[in-house]
């Protein structure tokens, strides 16, 4: 195919250069890849032949600037492979995950790129450089490092191969998770399977049946349909199905099962770490992350381990008295766990998903997050419905802030069979400038929320309500940035740093004047009362025993088995139980991802020893919120500006934790931490 009949290649004649998506077929990608690989190497080797002597511009910024339409193109794809795959995409995207780990290792192996930075690093400090740039060229001269550029002869070819081995292997485990997710489903078909749940539940479940040309109701494993389930079904008997389901993905005999390949992946990481000098892969990977060490994220785990363990056993007693009460039986097993405690919640606090609901409709939620972020940074948000997307449910708006369209939003919330379970954010373009003209940011939020049936709104729990928030501040992240360089934009934070945005965003969907403003009831139209306000926030440290050492079972689990070089993980089920059981995590509580479908962990490297990083982050965030409180107004204008300043604008362009302490005032312990969930 000729570059001109190929969309990925062509200059697009699209509003702000968006992807002319409704162009773009799986075809297309290999040869674009293919010549835009080409292109970089190119522009590389240009970049290493010069023989003027090496300074900013000719080095550390032609560096950045190399390789645009491969980004572009990686934009894309990553983003469809995640949101509306296809077999097409998924067989692309195997043969290509060695492609584009073995061009990486040409880049960072590039001597001559490299030998021109290194010459620049070690002058940096007489070179008048301004904050940016210097970090910008200690952020390049550190990815050639940790890439191997200082390893030669055998070494050197070594890590190349280990570098290709594993993407290959990352994306196999990535598809089997969601290949499990899509092929699975409960199919409830009498009257009696549906016993406890309620409508809303009910008409996702008819939907998700529809959507896959069944008769009556279907229970898949994405979060938003087992989850509920589990809390409502009052069928121990199919509770325990589809928990077992849920729990053993990618742990089935099979093509996707997981648990020959995450050893592998363990294996390797632990060589390319040792290769660069260090004793395994979580001191590798915590030495370019605030936290620094291994050690220092233990201790923070540990800190909220202990108070999170008395919780949890005081609400098992709690819900023993409960099942008895109820004649259930008092073995409470994981998959009682969200049962019991809903109706624990209902009696105690008398707080009704059911009642709740009707006040959470996705699109006044939506509007609430856009209306926060109008309040706290001036943003206004205006929907195109003129520019072809990828899929009929992903939307698009333009977001301007002074008069000036600063970015573009896109959401997807919806969740389908070909889209990966989860929430997330993305980027189709990072922030940048360009001749000091901002190149605006594409930024898209994915949710997986249960589409109600055509014609009817769909409705959200809290903990929806939440991520959409989550999510959003990630987006408004990409959004707010105001960077030079687009390596140094937004999110291209350091991981623990990265959940700040997000996990602080979601304090405001928590704010009364925000929620009597927004959350008004799907029929009435009424304002949420008063008084099922009061119930929630009476119910905030309900259950936070639970989700506390769920969450930290995963994170122990993901650090001990990235550090742990004593102990044989041929068998990662059997470790996670060992581990599991020497930290005394209550057999019916269990863990937020079980090792043969952590994603985080083992589909890329991303949060591999790095699950801790929400913990991290939410240090920063519960201090960082009280600054709103200690003002008296969460909307305060100058702790806003402030947040602006310092968080949400300027990526990585300065010290993370500088960063922090310019918007604070001073540096965050665990205190707030334990305080908001309840654990102190
Ligand atoms: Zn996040």
């Amino acid at each position: 195919m000729s570059s001109e009949n190929n969309p990925l290649l062509q200059d697009w004649q699209t509003p702000y250069g968006l992807p002319p998506f409704d162009q773009i077929l799986p075809e297309h990608f290999s040869p674009a890849f293919a010549t835009a690989i080409l292109l970089h190497l190119d522009e590389l080797n240009t970049l290493a032949a010069q023989t003027s002597l090496p300074d900013f511009a000719n080095t550390v910024e032609s560096f950045a600037n190399a390789g645009l339409l491969l980004a572009r193109i990686q934009g894309v794809f990553e983003n469809l492979t995640a949101s509306e795959t296809s077999p097409a995409l998924e067989a692309i995207e195997l043969t290509l995950a060695p492609q584009l780990a073995a061009h990486r290792n040409a880049v960072y192996q590039q001597d001559g790129v490299f030998i021109r930075l290194d010459a620049l690093y070690q002058q940096r400090r007489d070179l008048g450089l301004n904050t940016e740039k210097m970090r910008l060229l200690e952020r390049i001269h550190l990815d050639f490092v940790r890439n191997g550029a200082k390893l030669s002869g055998e070494p050197r070819l070594r890590f190349a191969a280990i570098v290709a081995e594993l993407a290959t292997l990352c994306t196999q485990f990535a598809q089997n998770v969601r290949s499990d997710e899509a092929e699975y489903r409960l199919v409830l078909n009498h009257e009696n399977d549906l016993a406890g749940l309620p409508d809303s539940i009910k008409s996702s479940a008819k939907q998700a049946a529809a959507d896959r040309g069944v008769d009556g109701y279907v229970i898949t494993l994405s979060r938003s349909s087992v989850v509920p389930f589990l809390t409502y079904s009052s069928r121990r008997d199919l509770r325990e199905v589809a928990h077992k389901a849920w729990k053993a993905r990618g742990e089935n005999a099979g093509n996707a099962d997981n648990r020959p390949i995450a050893p592998r992946i363990l294996a390797l990481r632990l060589e390319q770490s040792q290769l660069l000098g260090y004793a395994n892969f979580a001191d590798y990977a915590l030495s370019d992350r605030m936290a620094g060490t291994p050690q220092a994220a233990l201790d923070l785990l540990q800190k909220v381990w202990t108070p999170a363990l008395k919780r949890v056993l005081e609400e098992q007693a709690d819900l023993q008295t409960l099942a008895a009460e109820l004649g259930e039986p008092l073995d409470i097993q994981p998959w009682d766990w969200f049962y019991l405690a809903e109706q624990q919640r209902l009696a105690r606090f008398d707080l009704d998903d059911a009642e709740i609901k009707p006040y959470f409709a996705l699109e006044n939620m939506i509007a609430a997050a856009f209306d926060c972020a109008h309040r706290l940074f001036g943003l206004s948000f205006k929907e195109r419905f003129d520019v072809p997307l990828y899929h009929p449910d992903a939307r698009l708006w333009e977001v301007s802030r002074q008069g000036a369209v600063i970015g573009l939003f896109i959401g997807d919330n919806f969740s389908r069979t070909s889209k990966q379970g989860g929430a997330w954010m993305h980027e189709f373009r990072s922030q940048s400038r360009s001749e000091g003209q901002r190149i605006v940011p594409i930024v898209i939020n994915n949710n997986n929320f249960s589409k109600a049936p055509a014609g009817q709104a769909t409705l959200l729990s809290f903990d929806d309500v939440r991520t959409l928030f989550h999510e959003f501040g990630h987006g408004l992240h990409g959004l707010l940035s105001d960077v030079e360089y687009r390596q140094l934009a937004g999110p291209a934070v350091a991981r623990d740093y990265v959940e700040l945005p997000s996990q602080l965003y979601e304090n405001w969907a928590e704010q009364d004047e925000v929620l009597k403003k927004h959350a008004l009831h799907i029929e009435t139209g009424a304002a949420i009362p008063d008084a099922l306000l009061a119930k929630i926030k009476n119910a905030r440290f309900f259950n936070q025993g639970f989700e506390t050492v769920r969450y930290l079972g995963s994170a122990l689990l993901d650090l001990q088995i990235h550090l742990d070089l004593s102990s044989d993980v041929n068998d990662i089920s059997a470790f996670e139980a060992a581990t599991l059981k020497k930290i005394g995590l209550p057999k019916a509580v269990g863990i937020n991802h079980r090792l043969p479908h952590f994603g985080h962990i083992f589909a890329s490297d991303g949060y591999a020893a790095g699950y801790y990083v929400y913990m991290w982050a939410e240090v920063l965030e519960a201090d960082a919120f009280d600054a709103f409180i200690e003002s008296g107004n969460p909307f305060d204008p100058a702790t806003a500006e402030r947040l602006y300043q310092h968080i949400y604008s300027v990526g990585n362009s300065v010290d993370p934790a500088q960063s922090y302490l310019a918007f604070r005032g001073h540096t965050a312990d665990v205190g707030p931490l334990l305080g908001k969930r309840g654990l102190n």
